[in-house]
């Protein structure tokens, strides 16, 4: 019994802190990518060349997301990666992972560096709202609040941003609400120059394949992306999270104490 809880307590730490770094895999699957043929996108190049009228069904392309929830440091290394093959992909900031300079290196080489958005969260867990009703009838502040941040992130660092990606977070999963119902609104995309968000079905009709990064020791949902690249699926949509790439035991501390501490205040009386 006490040996059972200690295998169980080091398997915990084991996968959350002490895993080797995943980028020689990541690399591997960037060149596979290639001499497979495949065009490696960004979210925003892919719906412009959707939007350009061209079609899609003859070609093989990757588009690559990155939502960058903790670890930029991470994040430069597989965009590092990328370069060497001539990839592009969309690289998404939350407001505390920002890092302007990484930002506009990746926008330089043709990729995307844009906002990770999370203001519907960050509005209940600043309030305590626990129940979709009581939050609804805040959606214009909470869309004011992002229009905000958006407007701030871009005269801040330069770029464009007309593409961005929601967050997901664990007020989200306590509330059963996404973040992207803020942007929900046509009005609301169009007074923000948004062009589009990384889950619209405009783009997702598109894809053939979805493939997203997992925790230890799962690591693929629904499975490893490298398998369709070999399939020679015709649009694979791959979202990763550079924070589980890396053994950046730093990060996850940081990452661990901060979602601690919220998920105690969030439960706190008002
Ligand atoms: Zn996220």
């Amino acid at each position: 019994m006490y040996l059972a809880s200690l295998r169980s307590i080091w398997y915990r730490l084991r996968s959350t802190y002490f895993l080797p770094s995943r980028l020689s895999e990541y690399r591997e699957f960037i060149q596979e990518c290639s001499n497979c043929g495949y065009e490696m996108h960004s979210i925003i190049s892919f719906w412009r060349l959707l939007s350009s009228g061209a079609g899609v069904s003859d070609g093989k392309y990757m588009i690559l997301r990155h939502d960058v929830d903790s670890d930029a440091a991470t994040a430069e290394n597989m965009w590092s990666i990328e370069q060497e093959f001539g990839a592009r992909s969309s690289f998404y900031f939350r407001l505390c992972t920002l890092d302007f300079d990484v930002m506009r290196r990746i926008e330089q080489s043709g990729g995307e560096a844009s906002y990770h958005y999370e203001e519907l969260a960050t509005f209940a867990k600043q309030r305590h709202i626990r129940w979709t009703e009581e939050l609804l009838p805040f959606m214009p502040e909470i869309q004011r609040m992002f229009g905000e941040n958006i407007r701030m992130l871009r005269q801040q660092s330069g770029l464009p941003m007309v593409s961005v990606a929601s967050h997901g977070d664990f007020a989200n999963r306590h509330l059963g609400m996404v973040n992207w119902l803020l942007l929900e609104s046509c009005e609301l995309r169009m007074e923000l120059g948004i062009e589009v968000e990384a889950y619209d079905e405009k783009l997702m009709n598109f894809v053939t394949s979805r493939r997203s990064d997992a925790q230890y020791p799962v690591l693929w949902n629904p499975s490893n992306p490298i398998e369709a690249v070999r399939q020679s699926e015709p649009t694979v949509y791959v979202l990763t999270h550079p924070g589980r790439w890396s053994c950046n035991r730093a990060e996850l501390v940081k990452k661990d104490t901060l979602r601690l501490v919220e998920g105690i205040r969030y439960r706190l009386p008002r």
